[in-house]
């Protein structure tokens, strides 16, 4: 069955690479409301066109809307998910190619696994490969900032799943991903007292001192040996030199990797003493995900996908990685979870943004022939 798939995809790889050069030019980051409204137009023509099946779009408040897709008739179900954001705003970034490498926004993070996706469902109809399990595609829009939008549906669509394929990039070196890091954000807003630096220096209360003494206590919290990192990304404060500041604002990222020591730094964090007399601090601790432990159930996921590689010609291994991905999410309810699916490239998140053309085909006709195997 591998080599079939593979054949066929091999086959129609000019038309899978128009398409993807098509879902790349349409340009849109997680806050382009109005472009990801077209990248939605686009992507729901393109499964219509190569696999005749109906998209339900899901609305939500704030745009970011859901598309799915579902085929198969088993009484289990295998849910797929992907993002159709970026994180390049409109205009930053043209899609380019040298060689064999596309580069472009949201081509490696995550348009090519999007159509993947979907190219595998075009490939199981032209085959008659009539798929066991009941086949779930969930799409969503607001990936890349938290999926605050779509994490409720995800989890509802998770709930009674077999399986989860994410189909985010593999790790650089192809390897798949089988547990992710937790993801925590935190914002402390530190409140002091404005006084002249000058003339009246003792009467201030001094926020940006009080800030100082949290980014060396935050960062000390960094605990390699359990994978707990604190990273203060952001801090501001202050108006001008000669004026005590009453602001500062510190922005916090934490990975870790068990809900207990999730749970120990969000103590640490809210509980912790002021040291400059008179500030008063607001900590604000953001939604987050849940880590995605490395469990015996995604192993047994991995060591299928694995089988599937071998037939193919492929060789990977897996990783347990720090960046969180919305598997993080169904993970965290049981759901076994293989991620790192999509396609092989490299420097997601930056200009250098590329998917190497010549690997990509294997790659789906890995995503297509596991779809089978689980
Ligand atoms: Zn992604």
């Amino acid at each position: 069955m591998e080599q079939r798939i593979l054949n066929y995809l091999e086959e129609h790889k000019t038309e899978i690479i128009e398409d993807l050069k098509i879902l790349v030019q349409a340009e849109a980051s997680t806050s382009d409301i109005e472009e990801l409204k077209e990248v939605r137009e686009i992507l729901t023509r393109i499964i219509a066109d190569r696999t005749g099946l109906k998209v339900n779009e899901h609305k939500r408040d704030g745009g970011h809307n859901l598309l799915e897709f579902e085929i198969g008739t088993g009484s289990e179900k295998i849910l797929l998910l992907g993002h159709y954001d970026t994180v390049h705003p409109v205009g930053t970034f043209k899609m380019h190619q040298e060689g064999s490498r596309l580069f472009g926004p949201g081509v490696y993070d995550m348009k090519s696994g999007i159509l993947s996706a979907i190219w595998a469902v075009k490939a199981f109809h032209d085959l008659n490969i009539v798929p066991e399990k009941k086949l779930v595609f969930l799409f969503n829009g607001d990936e890349e900032t938290g999926s605050k939008e779509s994490r409720e549906l995800i989890c509802e669509r998770a709930k009674d799943a077999c399986a989860a394929l994410i189909c985010e990039p593999p790790a650089k070196n192809g390897d798949l991903k089988t547990g992710r890091k937790g993801v925590l954000g935190f914002t402390i807003d530190i409140k002091g007292k404005a006084s002249h630096a000058g003339n009246a220096h003792q009467a201030g209360i001094n926020a940006i001192e009080e800030m100082a003494h949290e980014i060396l206590f935050i960062q000390g919290l960094t605990d390699y040996d359990r994978g707990t990192t604190l990273n203060v990304g952001v801090c501001e404060g202050g108006s001008k030199a000669n004026v005590v500041p009453a602001r500062a604002k510190l922005i916090v990222d934490c990975r870790y990797e068990s809900r207990e020591e999730g749970e120990r730094i969000k103590d640490a964090i809210r509980n912790l003493k002021a040291s400059v007399n008179g500030t008063e601090r607001t900590v604000t601790v953001g939604s987050g995900r849940p880590p995605m432990p490395e469990t015996d159930a995604n192993m047994e996921l991995f060591e299928i996908a694995h089988t599937c590689g071998e037939r193919l010609g492929l060789n990977f291994s897996h990783q347990y990685v720090g960046g969180g991905s919305d598997g993080n999410f169904v993970a965290d309810m049981g759901i076994p979870t293989l991620d790192g699916l999509g396609a092989y490239g490299d420097f997601a998140h930056s200009e250098n943004e590329y998917l190497d053309l010549e690997q990509y085909i294997p790659r789906m006709a890995l995503l297509a022939s596991l779809l089978q195997r689980i």
